[in-house]
């Protein structure tokens, strides 16, 4: 099998496995317990912290441990939102861009339907770049957070980031970025980008699924979701995964001690196999912004198809790949980050992203180029002897 689903998740690595194995066995005890087997919970628990915050650039009381993105994006959106509402009524406008992962989308659409709050949407251009331009324009005096992805999990557009968070600072409005894949390609020094909050999550970098994490920086206000024994300095109760934490600070460090390498030799290969796609595939389109992208990420639409038939052939051939984002796996909606891109409907459903891991060789990649060509002229045949 030639796994090309790294966006959806990545196996966990040897190394993050062995780092994690004492505290799922011999070192199990509860971090908040006060004899010794808590003790060293504890610290284990806080070597990760400082071992992530090292890798954010941040202090340890700045990162709250979660159960993964999902969890870090929610709490940034509406921690923050809830916070400075509560503080004054009149912020009540929360600015996303139009191809947030749903993450962010829906605790922004919650805060509207529970909170009272205006959603302003930032529209993306072709490429699902989000304009520095477009995203000043719906900062208001209202806005009490914005959140702009750093990367996107479809089409693997990069965003400006720095630029965007600079305009929220000017304006005192809290700047979050979902940086769930952007981590371990492109750098995450939350001092340089500039950002009030950034999400990670360790499944996309080689550590388990439910481990994740929230940078929200130092006096930033911050209403915690999650009720209970005060946890995570009360912003995340709940009893703390340590083995998760180990996992996802073994799985960071390892990723940036070979991220330069590894996204000059990715990417490489990404251009390369993006080329065959479109030279072995007529009609075949490239999604995303042709040079601000992920490494990791090549993303087409192949007009005449369906993604769907597409997917199942590659299948066939031994080639794993995902439509889109695996949240929208198995949907019949077009997808609307493609929608979003003014990319029409019909076009938006013959969607197929490619993913990879540092572990994406070029034999792989030529390989899956000739599957495609293949699978895409066996769906368009199909279709026209119907
Ligand atoms: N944000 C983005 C951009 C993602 O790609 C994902 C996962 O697909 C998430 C958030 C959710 O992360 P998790 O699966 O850890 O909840």
């Amino acid at each position: 099998m030639i796994f090309l689903d790294a966006a959806a998740t990545t196996p966990v690595r040897r190394e993050v496995l062995e780092a994690m194995w004492p505290y799922l066995t011999g070192e199990f005890g509860n971090p908040s317990s006060h004899h010794s087997l808590g003790e060293s919970a504890a610290a284990a628990l806080a070597a990760a912290r400082s071992s992530v915050a090292a890798a954010l650039g941040c202090r340890p009381g700045e990162v709250v441990f979660t159960s993964g993105g999902t969890e870090a994006d929610n709490l940034a959106v509406k921690g923050i939102a809830l916070a400075r509402q509560a503080m004054d009524p009149s912020l009540n406008r929360v600015v996303i861009s139009a191809v947030e992962h749903p993450a962010v989308e829906e605790s922004a659409r919650y805060l509207a339907k529970f909170h009272g709050f205006a959603v302003d949407v930032v529209p993306v251009d072709g490429n699902g770049l989000v304009t520095p331009g477009a995203f000043a324009a719906a900062l208001q005096p209202g806005t009490a957070v914005a959140s702009v992805m750093y990367a996107n999990n479809e089409v693997g557009t990069v965003q400006p980031v720095a630029a965007l968070a600079d305009l929220a600072r000017r304006r005192g409005i809290p700047f979050h970025t979902d940086a769930v894949q952007a981590a371990g390609w492109l750098p995450l020094d939350v001092r340089a980008l500039g950002v009030d909050a950034l999400s990670i999550s360790g499944h996309k970098l080689g550590a388990p699924k439910g481990c994740g994490a929230l940078y929200i920086r130092s006096r930033t206000s911050l209403e915690p979701l999650v009720h209970g024994g005060g946890q995570e300095r009360g912003r995340r109760s709940g009893t703390s995964n340590v083995a998760g934490a180990v996992g996802l600070a073994a799985a960071l460090a390892l990723a940036r001690a070979r991220q330069d390498e590894e996204a000059g030799r990715v990417s490489a290969l990404r251009d390369a196999f993006t080329a065959a796609v479109l030279a072995g595939v007529p009609g075949a389109e490239l999604t995303g912004h042709p040079v601000h992208r992920l490494p990791s990420v090549a993303s087409f639409c192949f007009p005449g198809t369906s993604g769907e038939s597409v997917l199942l052939e590659l299948e066939r051939q031994g080639v794993v790949c995902s439509s889109g984002s695996a949240c929208a796996a198995g949907s019949d909606e077009p997808s609307a980050v493609l929608t979003a891109m003014g990319i029409p409907a019909g076009v938006a459903q013959t969607a197929v992203r490619f993913s990879f891991d540092a572990s994406v060789s070029a034999e792989d990649l030529d390989a899956a180029a000739l599957a495609v060509a293949a699978a895409v002229a066996g769906v368009k045949g199909l279709a026209n002897r119907r």
